[in-house]
Protein backbone atom coordinates (compact mmCIF):
# COMPACT_ATOMS: atom_id res chain seq x y z
CA UNK A 1 0.00 0.00 0.00
CA UNK A 2 1.45 3.72 -0.78
CA UNK A 3 -0.16 5.93 1.90
CA UNK A 4 -0.38 9.98 0.64
CA UNK A 5 -1.84 12.78 2.38
CA UNK A 6 -2.18 16.48 0.70
CA UNK A 7 -2.95 18.89 1.73
CA UNK A 8 -0.44 17.02 4.11
CA UNK A 9 -0.29 17.21 7.94
CA UNK A 10 2.28 18.35 9.00
CA UNK A 11 4.40 19.95 6.46
CA UNK A 12 1.00 21.69 5.11
CA UNK A 13 2.49 21.02 1.45
CA UNK A 14 -0.21 20.62 -1.04
CA UNK A 15 -0.52 18.41 -4.63
CA UNK A 16 -1.12 19.24 -7.86
CA UNK A 17 -3.37 16.61 -9.60
CA UNK A 18 -0.13 15.80 -11.44
CA UNK A 19 1.03 14.33 -8.52
CA UNK A 20 -1.82 12.02 -8.16
CA UNK A 21 -1.65 10.91 -11.87
CA UNK A 22 1.72 9.74 -11.43
CA UNK A 23 1.00 7.73 -7.97
CA UNK A 24 -2.12 6.44 -9.51
CA UNK A 25 0.27 5.32 -12.77
CA UNK A 26 3.23 3.87 -10.52
CA UNK A 27 0.62 1.78 -8.06
CA UNK A 28 -1.33 0.69 -10.98
CA UNK A 29 2.09 -0.67 -13.00
CA UNK A 30 3.64 -2.30 -9.07
CA UNK A 31 -0.17 -3.64 -8.33
CA UNK A 32 -0.16 -1.45 -5.05
CA UNK A 33 -3.16 0.13 -3.45
CA UNK A 34 -2.97 3.94 -3.33
CA UNK A 35 -4.58 4.96 0.18
CA UNK A 36 -5.01 8.72 0.02
CA UNK A 37 -5.73 10.66 3.15
CA UNK A 38 -7.39 13.44 2.21
CA UNK A 39 -8.48 15.37 5.87
CA UNK A 40 -7.40 18.36 4.82
CA UNK A 41 -9.45 18.33 1.27
CA UNK A 42 -12.11 21.28 2.01
CA UNK A 43 -9.40 23.31 4.45
CA UNK A 44 -7.75 25.19 1.42
CA UNK A 45 -7.13 28.85 0.57
CA UNK A 46 -7.54 31.56 -1.71
CA UNK A 47 -8.14 29.63 -5.58
CA UNK A 48 -6.50 26.92 -4.59
CA UNK A 49 -9.10 23.71 -4.82
CA UNK A 50 -7.06 20.16 -3.27
CA UNK A 51 -7.39 17.27 -6.09
CA UNK A 52 -8.77 14.65 -5.70
CA UNK A 53 -6.79 11.37 -6.34
CA UNK A 54 -10.37 9.95 -7.14
CA UNK A 55 -10.06 12.54 -10.41
CA UNK A 56 -7.68 10.10 -12.14
CA UNK A 57 -9.65 8.32 -14.85
CA UNK A 58 -9.84 4.80 -14.03
CA UNK A 59 -8.74 5.47 -10.08
CA UNK A 60 -11.25 3.24 -8.68
CA UNK A 61 -9.52 0.24 -9.85
CA UNK A 62 -6.61 0.60 -7.33
CA UNK A 63 -7.33 3.79 -4.81
CA UNK A 64 -9.54 4.48 -2.10
CA UNK A 65 -9.65 7.98 -0.16
CA UNK A 66 -10.03 8.87 3.33
CA UNK A 67 -11.88 11.79 4.32
CA UNK A 68 -12.84 13.37 7.89
CA UNK A 69 -15.08 15.77 9.36
CA UNK A 70 -12.84 16.49 12.33
CA UNK A 71 -11.21 19.66 10.49
CA UNK A 72 -13.28 20.85 7.49
CA UNK A 73 -16.59 20.80 9.91
CA UNK A 74 -14.95 21.21 13.07
CA UNK A 75 -16.51 17.91 14.03
CA UNK A 76 -13.23 16.79 15.84
CA UNK A 77 -13.39 14.33 18.65
CA UNK A 78 -16.85 13.24 17.10
CA UNK A 79 -14.69 10.58 15.13
CA UNK A 80 -16.44 10.59 11.81
CA UNK A 81 -14.89 10.30 8.47
CA UNK A 82 -15.42 7.69 5.49
CA UNK A 83 -13.76 6.41 3.14
CA UNK A 84 -14.67 6.43 -1.22
CA UNK A 85 -13.28 4.80 -3.97
CA UNK A 86 -12.17 0.47 -4.91
CA UNK A 87 -14.87 -1.50 -3.94
CA UNK A 88 -12.85 -4.57 -2.46
CA UNK A 89 -11.05 -2.25 -0.53
CA UNK A 90 -14.38 -0.80 0.81
CA UNK A 91 -15.83 -4.15 1.38
CA UNK A 92 -12.72 -5.85 3.57
CA UNK A 93 -12.69 -2.55 5.34
CA UNK A 94 -16.43 -2.99 6.43
CA UNK A 95 -16.16 -6.59 7.68
CA UNK A 96 -13.02 -5.68 9.41
CA UNK A 97 -14.90 -2.51 11.03
CA UNK A 98 -18.27 -4.11 11.86
CA UNK A 99 -15.77 -7.44 13.80
CA UNK A 100 -13.94 -4.85 15.47
CA UNK A 101 -16.05 -2.30 16.76
CA UNK A 102 -19.68 -0.42 16.33
CA UNK A 103 -20.64 1.62 13.72
CA UNK A 104 -20.86 5.51 15.08
CA UNK A 105 -23.80 7.31 17.05
CA UNK A 106 -26.50 8.13 14.74
CA UNK A 107 -27.18 11.71 15.25
CA UNK A 108 -23.65 11.97 14.83
CA UNK A 109 -24.07 10.19 11.22
CA UNK A 110 -27.00 12.17 10.15
CA UNK A 111 -25.01 15.15 11.55
CA UNK A 112 -22.28 14.70 9.09
CA UNK A 113 -24.83 13.92 5.82
CA UNK A 114 -26.03 17.09 6.10
CA UNK A 115 -22.81 18.49 6.44
CA UNK A 116 -21.42 16.95 3.41
CA UNK A 117 -24.25 17.37 1.79
CA UNK A 118 -24.55 21.48 2.91
CA UNK A 119 -23.59 24.20 0.35
CA UNK A 120 -20.16 24.67 2.59
CA UNK A 121 -20.71 28.09 3.06
CA UNK A 122 -19.67 27.11 6.52
CA UNK A 123 -16.42 25.62 5.52
CA UNK A 124 -15.43 28.24 3.63
CA UNK A 125 -16.55 30.94 7.24
CA UNK A 126 -13.89 28.90 8.48
CA UNK A 127 -11.15 28.32 6.00
CA UNK A 128 -11.17 32.11 5.85
CA UNK A 129 -10.11 32.32 9.54
CA UNK A 130 -7.48 29.86 9.45
CA UNK A 131 -6.24 32.11 6.33
CA UNK A 132 -5.98 35.24 8.15
CA UNK A 133 -4.79 33.32 11.09
CA UNK A 134 -1.72 31.68 8.78
CA UNK A 135 -1.57 35.46 7.02
CA UNK A 136 -0.98 37.03 9.75
CA UNK A 137 1.89 34.57 11.73
CA UNK A 138 3.07 34.07 8.40
CA UNK A 139 4.17 37.68 7.80
CA UNK A 140 5.44 38.17 11.51
CA UNK A 141 7.40 34.72 11.39
CA UNK A 142 8.65 36.04 8.17
CA UNK A 143 10.06 38.90 9.37
CA UNK A 144 11.67 37.73 12.28
CA UNK A 145 13.65 35.44 9.91
CA UNK A 146 12.34 32.30 10.00
CA UNK A 147 11.82 30.21 6.86
CA UNK A 148 8.65 28.98 5.81
CA UNK A 149 5.90 28.36 3.27
CA UNK A 150 2.51 30.20 2.92
CA UNK A 151 0.11 27.13 2.98
CA UNK A 152 -2.36 26.35 0.85
CA UNK A 153 -4.18 24.16 2.85
CA UNK A 154 -4.49 22.80 6.64
CA UNK A 155 -4.14 23.95 9.89
CA UNK A 156 -0.52 24.53 9.85
CA UNK A 157 2.96 26.33 9.58
CA UNK A 158 6.00 24.50 8.97
CA UNK A 159 8.40 26.36 10.10
CA UNK A 160 12.65 25.93 9.84
CA UNK A 161 14.53 26.01 13.54
CA UNK A 162 17.24 28.53 13.62
CA UNK A 163 20.34 27.48 12.84
CA UNK A 164 22.80 25.51 15.94
CA UNK A 165 18.69 24.24 17.00
CA UNK A 166 17.37 20.92 16.70
CA UNK A 167 13.88 20.60 16.50
CA UNK A 168 13.14 19.48 19.88
CA UNK A 169 15.97 21.98 21.41
CA UNK A 170 13.98 24.89 19.62
CA UNK A 171 10.62 23.50 20.80
CA UNK A 172 11.43 23.01 24.44
CA UNK A 173 12.96 26.81 24.25
CA UNK A 174 9.63 27.98 23.02
CA UNK A 175 7.88 26.44 25.57
CA UNK A 176 10.53 27.21 28.91
CA UNK A 177 11.43 31.01 27.72
CA UNK A 178 8.27 32.00 25.86
CA UNK A 179 5.25 29.74 27.24
CA UNK A 180 4.29 28.96 23.54
CA UNK A 181 3.49 24.87 22.72
CA UNK A 182 4.38 24.15 19.63
CA UNK A 183 5.32 20.21 17.49
CA UNK A 184 8.71 19.30 17.20
CA UNK A 185 8.90 18.25 13.54
CA UNK A 186 10.73 14.72 15.15
CA UNK A 187 7.43 13.85 16.51
CA UNK A 188 6.18 12.94 13.36
CA UNK A 189 9.43 11.01 12.39
CA UNK A 190 13.53 11.38 11.62
CA UNK A 191 12.51 13.61 8.48
CA UNK A 192 11.19 16.05 10.72
CA UNK A 193 14.65 17.30 11.88
CA UNK A 194 15.12 21.03 11.47
CA UNK A 195 11.33 21.66 11.91
CA UNK A 196 8.58 22.69 14.05
CA UNK A 197 4.56 22.55 13.61
CA UNK A 198 2.61 25.46 14.18
CA UNK A 199 -1.04 24.90 14.92
CA UNK A 200 -3.28 27.68 14.28
CA UNK A 201 -6.14 26.55 16.27
CA UNK A 202 -5.62 29.67 18.04
CA UNK A 203 -7.49 32.67 17.54
CA UNK A 204 -5.89 36.04 16.46
CA UNK A 205 -5.49 38.01 19.64
CA UNK A 206 -3.56 35.06 21.21
CA UNK A 207 -1.73 34.58 17.65
CA UNK A 208 -0.74 38.41 18.47
CA UNK A 209 0.12 37.28 22.00
CA UNK A 210 2.51 34.41 20.38
CA UNK A 211 4.21 37.24 17.97
CA UNK A 212 4.85 39.46 20.56
CA UNK A 213 6.31 37.49 22.75
CA UNK A 214 8.73 35.71 19.63
CA UNK A 215 10.13 39.27 18.98
CA UNK A 216 11.04 38.86 23.04
CA UNK A 217 12.76 35.56 22.25
CA UNK A 218 14.27 36.83 19.22
CA UNK A 219 15.79 40.73 21.44
CA UNK A 220 17.30 38.11 23.57
CA UNK A 221 19.39 35.55 21.37
C1 LIG B 1 -6.90 15.10 11.69
C2 LIG B 1 -6.37 14.15 10.71
C3 LIG B 1 -7.12 13.03 10.33
C4 LIG B 1 -8.50 12.76 10.83
O1 LIG B 1 -8.53 12.29 12.11
P1 LIG B 1 -9.91 11.95 12.82
O2 LIG B 1 -9.61 10.68 13.50
O3 LIG B 1 -10.96 11.84 11.77
O4 LIG B 1 -10.16 13.09 13.75
C5 LIG B 1 -6.57 12.16 9.41
N1 LIG B 1 -5.36 12.38 8.87
C6 LIG B 1 -4.63 13.45 9.19
C7 LIG B 1 -3.33 13.66 8.51
C8 LIG B 1 -5.11 14.38 10.13
O5 LIG B 1 -4.37 15.44 10.44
Amino acid sequence: MMFLNYPNNPTAAHAEWRTFLEAVSFCRKYNILLAHDAAYDLVTFGKYRAPSALQVPGAKENVVELGSLSKSFNMTGWRIGYVVGNKEVIHALATLKGNIDTCQFMPIQKAAAKALTSDLTAVEKNNSVYEQRIEKLYLALTELGFHTEKPKGTLYLWVGVPKGESSLSFANRLLEEAGIIVTPGTAFGDNGEGFIRISLSVHAERLDEVIRRLKALNKRR
